[in-house]
């Protein structure tokens, strides 16, 4: 049978989205559009007491500004709706009651006190934080210890209740992993997972099982930390469902940082969310600065996420979105972790504002440079100006520094930087400079640079020994493109001036 390919992703909306939650979007938009299937986002917000405002939508904004749209969520509509979970709730409870008539669940009436009385009494040095499992739950309060007529009577009587799975001892479940093969889990080191809480909504685990037969997911891809919650999933697709519609799994590998696992710290220092939240975010911590605001361009993030567990076998690793649909493939996602290298992210960076043509830069250039009080009066220069800088930007806000100086006047020149060899000739040479340029037809960055030349020789001085003077005179500082380049862009009577201002100085020194 050729089933459609569903993939989805299926975020909590308790915090920004990093590096990994996007890889596992990437991933699965990737497999599903070289296949021709469904994107899906659902959002998964049964925990309410982790709910933070703002995060569903900062998880869209997330995937618009990436390239990354889903064919159906809360945002797009779609036929499987509602796609929020909290909105499904009605759906849930009938499976729960389904699994306690068939024995795999049972309610549990046990109060926090129970609770927190059993993990005291049975704590030992082996076993410092006892789960409510197979060994526990036959001296707990709950429909296996007591009797059919009390557990209707507490229910009866509106006792607050959660329904529990009754894992099975002493069993193996095993599934295919896309990534990992062969995966077996020992059901009795699993504990009683909660699937209906005491506010009638699902656990997760419940509601990801329910939910993907419901949306009629094929594949189900998710990050490695899931992998432990495997069993409880499988078992409740065999209890619910008899198997029948169960994704393919696939668990990527973690994202790792320098030294190991992604730390709150690698975080602050790298931007990690996608871009800056609005909020504290309870995972880690306040971030002002993601990808987005560090300047990194949506297409070198998705590159760079791609070739993070993945790769094609070649050496190449610049790819556009379409390139990576048509040439990703599941079986070359690395079951090993990923190592994440900042440099490396600039790296794509850099490439990627390298091969866009100043169209694709303008926007973001320009608001960089009003954002830092430049004015921008005239497109072409602009373009122009992009063109002739983007090599050396690795990151957005180098453009400020690289493009600034074509549209304001430096107010500092770093004149010492060439008083040390400055001198009589030079002056002269400069002064003579000025008057020739005065009446220089063209104004072409050639010809500005034959002109240099030719009185450079009349004068037997090197022209590499004026040229860092021209450059302090036009830029204020050390760097920049080719100085006869940037000299032709600012325009006959503003290099003259800058001239005129640095000689001034010299002069005064
Ligand atoms: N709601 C889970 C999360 O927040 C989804 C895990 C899964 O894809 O099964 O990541």
């Amino acid at each position: 049978m050729n089933k459609e390919v569903r993939v989805r992703f299926a975020p909590s909306p308790t915090g920004g989205l990093h590096l990994g939650g996007v890889r596992t979007v990437l991933y699965n938009y990737l497999f599903a559009k070289k296949l021709g299937g469904k994107f899906i986002v659902r959002i998964e917000d049964t925990d309410q007491s982790r709910f933070v405002p703002g995060a569903e939508e900062y998880i869209f904004d997330t995937l618009e500004w990436c390239g990354l749209i889903p064919d159906e969520s809360v945002r797009h509509g779609g036929a499987y709706g509602p796609y929020r979970q909290s909105e499904r709730k009605a759906s849930y409870r009938p499976y729960a009651e389904q699994l306690v008539a068939s024995g795999h669940a049972y309610y549990a009436f046990d109060t926090p006190e129970e609770l927190e009385k059993m993990r005291q009494e049975f704590k030992t040095a082996d076993n410092p934080s006892p789960q409510y499992d197979h060994t526990l739950r036959m001296q707990m309060h709950n429909s296996l210890t007591l009797s059919a007529e009390e557990t209707a009577a507490l229910l009866a009587a509106g006792t607050r209740h959660v329904i529990r799975i009754r894992m099975p001892e002493k069993e193996t479940v095993s599934f295919t992993d896309m990534i990992r093969g062969q995966v077996s889990f020992d059901t009795s080191l699993v504990d009683d997972k909660v699937l209906l809480k005491a506010d009638g909504m699902p656990t997760y685990h419940l509601a990801v099982v329910v939910d993907d037969y419901a949306m009629r997911i094929s594949h189900a891809f998710r990050g490695e930390e899931w992998l432990p919650s495997a069993p409880v999933h499988i078992l409740l697709w065999k209890y619910l469902f008899g198997m029948e519609q169960m994704p393919q799994w696939a668990h990527f590998p973690l994202i790792l940082g320098p030294s190991g696992k992604l730390s709150k710290r690698d975080g602050a220092k790298y931007g990690f969310p996608v871009f800056a939240m609005n909020w504290t975010d309870p995972k880690s911590g306040e971030f002002t600065e993601g990808f987005r605001e560090k300047g990194f361009l949506p297409e070198a993030f998705i590159n760079l996420l791609a070739l993070l567990g993945w790769n094609e076998g070649t050496e190449q690793e610049i790819y556009s979105l379409e390139e990576l649909v048509q040439k990703f493939s599941m079986e070359r996602v690395h079951s090993a972790g990923a190592k994440f290298d900042y440099e490396k992210a600039k790296w794509f960076n850099h490439e990627w504002i390298k091969q866009s043509g100043a169209g694709r830069l303008e926007a973001g250039v320009r608001n960089l440079l009003t954002e830092n009080g430049l004015t921008v009066s005239d497109d072409k220069m602009l373009e122009k100006v992009i063109e002739l800088v983007k090599d050396r930007c690795t990151l957005l806000p180098d453009f400020v520094q690289q493009a600034g100086f074509f549209f304001r006047r430096p107010e500092q020149f770093d004149i010492a930087a060439i008083k040390p060899k400055w001198n009589e000739a030079k002056q002269l040479f400069f002064a003579e400079l000025i008057r020739n340029y005065e009446l220089h037809p063209d104004w072409e960055a050639h010809t500005l640079e034959n002109n240099f030349k030719e009185i450079a020789a009349a004068n037997e001085l090197k022209p590499g020994e004026l040229m860092l003077p021209l450059r302090i005179m036009l830029v204020g500082g050390k760097f920049g493109p080719g100085v006869f380049e940037i000299a032709a862009l600012l325009g006959k009577q503003e290099t003259l001036k800058r001239m005129e201002i640095c000689l001034g100085m010299m002069n005064n020194e």
